[in-house]
């Protein structure tokens, strides 16, 4: 039994609670193991620019290669991941294992930016500048300005002079931020305009019936003027085909990210993609898309 906040009232956990805890203290000691097992990958998702063609960075998405049950995404485990000791530990190993990708990736000539997810714990630790310093000068042939943190739009509205704080720091190394799941935060415009953000991430929940559905699509038109009010770069999320990717350009956001580009695939994948995009010239087809 244990007492709660609240005004003379103790709360005792029933057995179905104490079970559930005991779950969850499992579940996080799996995930500790799966760290130290070196079982957690990361998954890259291309960004492009559907106007120019132009690869414009990378999404870095963590996966759990679990030794029984194959490839696991992160609605499977993150939840248990978030606000647990975990959070700091496996952000960090998230951070240094981009960068040492991309550093690879340099070394065999190919310069591209990447991006990854920081959770609220993480970002808010006091020492998270040090941290990203210390892990930036250790790859000192990496520009700053290549590395994209996407920060949602909830942690960043939630605790607002905390996260504009803890941005504006960070921007001081060069890195960049994002704004990811754009529009599921109800964010107000007086909020918006003050964050230190690069890019607004629009939420993969509003494009994903833009073609049928008008309101969606309103709304997505509306969140577009909005960002260029605030002279924010937009990019939509979740563009499952290629006619989303050709009504998005029409409607004025070019840079898109989404199955119907390319699915998150491994590293090693990485360069044969790039190849291949900028062999079809999928851009090309796609003004033709819009002519139709
Ligand atoms: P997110 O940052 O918004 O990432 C986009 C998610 O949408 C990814 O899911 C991606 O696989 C998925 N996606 C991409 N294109 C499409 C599409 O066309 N249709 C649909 N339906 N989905 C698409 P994923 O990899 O399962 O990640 C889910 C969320 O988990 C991410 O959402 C992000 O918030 C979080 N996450 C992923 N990796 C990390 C990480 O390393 N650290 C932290 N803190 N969070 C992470
Ligand atoms: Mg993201
Ligand atoms: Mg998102
Ligand atoms: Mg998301």
């Amino acid at each position: 039994a244990a007492k709660k906040a609240g005004k003379n009232r103790i709360h005792f956990y029933s057995p179905a609670e104490d079970l559930l805890l005991v779950q969850r203290n499992q579940n996080i000691e799996r995930l500790r193991s799966a760290l130290s097992d070196q079982e957690f990958v990361l998954h890259y998702q291309p960004k492009v620019d559907l106007l120019s063609g132009e690869i414009i960075g990378l999404e870095a998405l963590l996966r759990w290669e679990h030794p029984q049950l194959g490839l696991l995404t992160p609605s499977l485990f993150l939840a248990d991941i978030n606000g647990s000791p975990l959070e700091v530990p496996v952000g960090e190993w998230v951070i240094e294992t981009v960068l040492k990708q991309m550093s690879a990736w340099q070394t065999a000539g190919l310069h591209v930016k990447v991006s990854l997810n920081i959770g609220a714990a993480h970002l808010f630790q006091p020492d998270f500048y040090d941290q990203l310093n210390r892990l930036l000068s250790s790859y000192p042939k990496i520009n700053p300005a290549h590395l994209e943190l996407e920060i949602l739009e909830t942690t960043a509205i939630n605790d607002f002079a905390m996260a504009s704080e803890a941005m504006a720091r960070c921007h001081q190394l060069g890195v960049r931020f994002a704004l990811d799941d754009f529009g599921t935060g109800y964010s107000s415009l007086a909020y918006l305009r003050r964050l230190p953000i690069d890019m607004l991430k629009i939420d993969q929940s509003f494009i994903r019936d833009i073609l049928t559905n008008a309101s969606d699509l309103g709304i997505v038109e509306g969140v577009i003027l909005m960002a260029a009010v605030l002279k924010h770069p937009v990019l939509a999320e979740g563009v499952e085909t290629l006619k989303h990717g050709a009504l998005l350009v029409q409607i004025g956001c070019h840079l898109c990210q989404g199955d119907g580009i390319a699915q998150p695939m491994p590293a090693e994948q990485i360069p044969a993609w790039i190849t291949q995009w900028h062999a079809e010239e999928i851009w090309h087809t796609l003004g033709k898309m819009m002519l139709d």
